[in-house]
């Protein structure tokens, strides 16, 4: 069965109403305040007490697996759906991330680098006077599935993938898989796009690739309409206190670039030479993207707006949504899976 990036899928979960947050973290640690970057940073007190409130509060953590199914109908989400993923795999995940979801059973998700393994972050500048974080080895990553964390690619070297041509794009997304793949001894299916940059472009790459879900930094809720090679996520800041933490996980309304993006999405499923490959619907307007302190998409580290838009990848999410892409019919991995 095909499926475009343009088509808007139903499922039951999606006809239901039903919603899953999938939450973004970084590093979890011990940090001293700081002003910028603060979605890269949350602090390992509030995070053992976010836990808490999900285990406590009736929220249903759940494995990528689940959630996938969820998202296409293959069974129900519950209600109060979460999902919760790590990106980049940084060491300090095992010290101060790892202990609190064992306590508690949740599952989690981990992306990582592959050709960054074991090393310091230096893709970007550390935030003024702070080191470069470690970043998890091999080994470390390999005992993550031990203990049941699912691990999923961030690319080989951390690039803007959108800011790539289609061949640099292809092999970042399948070398990294590879060598993942190569490390663990089983399937890596699973994506999340560096600093949260995708074109139409890459999304096809992706799904040629074989992946059968990404990661953006789109933000809001993911639900069964949402493409499971585009899912928004929601950002967890250094500066959200409990209450703060609470209102992400209560609230469903999409950020304007993601409902640009599925605006967009609409328009170009429901025009019939968008799908034979004649585009003749305008570009959407661009979407102005405010940077706020609370968005880690919004800082060098993992920035999907900064970048400018290229012409030749069509709508990149890594600068505005606003650019007429080229026109493509992609895969549904999830459907091929499952027929
Ligand atoms: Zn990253």
């Amino acid at each position: 069965m095909a499926d475009s990036i343009f088509s808007t899928r139903t499922s039951p979960s999606n006809d239901a109403g039903t919603r899953l947050s999938i939450l973004m973290y970084h590093q979890v640690g011990c940090f001293k305040a700081m002003r910028a970057h603060r979605a890269n940073y949350c602090d390992a007190g509030r995070f053992a007490r976010q836990m808490a409130m999900l285990a406590y509060g009736g929220f249903n953590v759940m494995t990528l697996e689940q959630a996938l199914a969820g998202l296409r109908g293959a069974r129900p989400l519950p209600p109060r759906a979460v999902l919760l993923t790590f990106d980049d795999a940084y060491a300090g995940f095992l010290e101060h991330a790892l202990p609190v979801l064992s306590r508690h059973r949740f599952p989690a998700v981990v992306y990582a680098i592959s050709d960054w393994l074991g090393q310091r972050m230096r893709w970007a500048e550390p935030a003024p006077g702070r080191a470069e974080p470690a970043l998890m080895s091999a080994g470390q990553l390999r005992g993550l599935r031990e203990v049941g964390i699912s691990v999923g690619s961030h690319g080989v070297s951390h690039r803007k993938l959108a800011e790539l041509t289609p061949k640099e794009q292809a092999l970042e997304l399948t070398q990294s898989r590879a060598a993942l793949e190569d490390l663990l001894g089983e399937p890596v299916q699973d994506l999340c796009y560096p600093f949260g940059s995708f074109s139409q472009e890459t999304v096809r790459l992706a799904a040629d690739a074989g992946y059968r879900s990404a990661m953006t930094c789109l933000r809001g809720a993911a639900s069964g309409s949402d493409h499971p090679l585009v899912l928004p996520r929601k950002a967890i800041s250094f500066g959200d206190n409990l209450l703060g933490f609470a209102w992400k996980l209560a609230k469903h309304r999409p950020k304007p670039a993601l409902e640009e993006w599925r605006r967009w999405s609409r328009q170009r499923s429901s025009d019939p030479a968008a799908v034979s490959g004649r585009a003749s619907v305008s570009a959407p307007v661009d979407v102005p993207v405010s940077a706020s302190d609370n968005d880690p998409c919004s800082n060098p580290i993992c920035d999907p707006f900064s970048a400018p838009v290229s012409a030749a990848t069509g709508p990149s999410v890594t600068a505005k949504v606003g650019i007429e892409p080229k026109v493509a019919v992609l895969p549904d991995p999830l459907s091929v899976q499952a027929s």
